[in-house]
């Protein structure tokens, strides 16, 4: 049996492992287009703080871990697939056979359609030549301007203060991390990060980028809300895309992702899916739709990689499960964090203590919520959603007094097990 894997990140990485775990005789490919060994996104804010050095990035620390394994890392790219021939094209211009195939390719910055977006030192924060190119310009007392405010964006602000920047950021949402956190929770990171002396401009766009006059390296950045800011460096954090383009053409069908079924098969027989590429059917909601978190890839590399192997594994879904730092500030959102209609709604708000929650109903069962430095309660938070626990009386216990969560648990899922 030939496995190939487009993607050497860690949904690439978790599939050749579990692979070779559950398929001794196989051959596997592992493929990455990218020039370093397979290394972790989630570690560059680390690289940025200089808490790491390169190599601390890397996904596995032995130099021979892949082929003690035999898996066979190649670098190269890849530009076609062929599913009735059953071969990849690489850009080296070999065709390379399969039997079963991982597409793990991951996702790519979007790069906002602003004018003077290409100038030098614009750059998106997504790989590790970004992360250089992001640590040679970040010098303590420097103006860096991030555009962008979600997932991403929050993340790396701690690297970026920790360098010592004098930092800005323009959010075309009504609130920080606004497709993540309610209305009150972004609002209220957003006083965190001011109080940390971060300037914070929210419904605000950049619409041109240019060179400052006087010949210097630095750049201009021009706000629909009126003004301009200027910058020694400017971040770019407005979302992902997936990496789909060399399907085009192949016969898999791609919606905002690649589509899999619960066992990451695409519509190709043989041909799974895994990982920020993937458009995987979300637990909450039960709508496909991509979710690019690193738990969710490694998951839904491990289930693909079990079905490849010739065992049956279903996956219950993707769960929304974004918790975030924020400058110190841990903020986390569950499942359908913004409720639906008549479900119930109870909400604590603390704001002079940085302290935050929010939870959602469905019936008697919680659906969602969005915590504020109640770090504590994580795990109770995801237990109580993702096991779909009845709280019968519970409920309006906790629409009353929303703390008791853990009395909740301890009484209807400790109880039940
Ligand atoms: C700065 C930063 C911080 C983050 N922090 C967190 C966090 O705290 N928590 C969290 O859950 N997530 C975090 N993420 C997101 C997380 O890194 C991604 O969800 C994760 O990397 C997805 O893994 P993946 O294997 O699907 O894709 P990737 O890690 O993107 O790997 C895909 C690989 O495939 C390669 N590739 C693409 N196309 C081709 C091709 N045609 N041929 C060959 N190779 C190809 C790519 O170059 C890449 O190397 C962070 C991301 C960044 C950038």
């Amino acid at each position: 049996m030939q496995h190939v894997i487009i993607g050497n990140g860690p949904a690439g990485v978790v599939g050749a492992e579990t692979l070779r775990k559950n398929d001794p005789r196989s051959a596997i490919t592992l493929l990455g287009d990218e020039a370093e060994p397979p290394y972790s996104r989630m570690a560059l804010p680390y690289l940025m703080m200089g808490e790491i050095d390169e190599a601390g990035t890397y996904l596995r620390k032995g130099q021979d871990h892949y082929a003690k394994l035999g898996i066979n890392l190649v670098r190269d790219r890849v530009e076609a697939v062929d599913v009735n021939a059953r071969i990849v094209k690489l850009k080296g211009g070999a065709n390379l056979a399969y039997d079963r195939l991982l597409v793990a390719t991951g996702s790519h910055p979007i790069k906002p359609e602003i004018p003077g977006i290409d100038l030098p030192g614009v750059h998106p924060c997504w790989t590790m030549a970004d992360a250089r190119a992001i640590i040679a310009r970040a010098a303590p007392g420097s103006r860096v301007l991030q555009i962008g405010a979600g997932f991403i964006g929050c993340i790396i602000m701690e690297a970026l203060v920790s360098r010592g920047v004098r930092l800005t950021v323009v959010e075309m949402g009504d609130r920080m991390v606004p497709r993540m956190m309610t209305p009150v929770a972004g609002n209220m990171i957003r006083a965190w990060c001011e109080r940390k002396g971060v300037q914070v401009h929210v419904k605000a766009r950049v619409t041109n980028v240019r060179h400052a006059t006087g010949g210097s390296d630095a750049l201009v950045a021009t706000l629909d809300t009126g003004g301009e800011l200027a910058a020694d460096l400017m971040i770019v954090a407005a979302g992902v895309r997936p990496n789909t383009d060399f399907l085009r053409g192949s016969g898999i069908v791609c919606e905002t992702g690649v589509a899999v079924d619960a066992t990451m098969q695409t519509n190709v027989p043989g041909v799974y899916a895994a990982g920020d590429v993937a458009a995987a059917v979300d637990f909450a909601t039960g709508v496909r739709g991509m979710n690019a978190i690193q738990p969710n890839a490694v998951e839904q590399a491990r289930v693909a990689a079990l079905n490849m192997a010739g065992r049956h594994v279903e996956s219950h879904g993707n769960m929304a499960l974004n918790v975030l730092d924020t400058l110190g500030l841990v903020s986390s959102s569950f499942g359908k964090w913004w409720g639906e209609p008549g479900g119930g709604t109870a909400e604590l708000i603390d704001a002079r203590e940085f302290r935050y929650l929010c939870l959602q109903f469905g019936g008697d069962v919680m659906i969602g919520a969005t915590a504020i430095g109640l770090t504590e309660h994580v795990g109770v938070l995801r237990g109580l959603i993702e096991g779909r626990v009845r709280l019968g009386p519970w409920k309006e216990r906790l629409l009353q007094e929303p703390l008791r969560v853990v009395e909740a648990y301890l009484a209807r899922a400790q109880a039940a097990a």
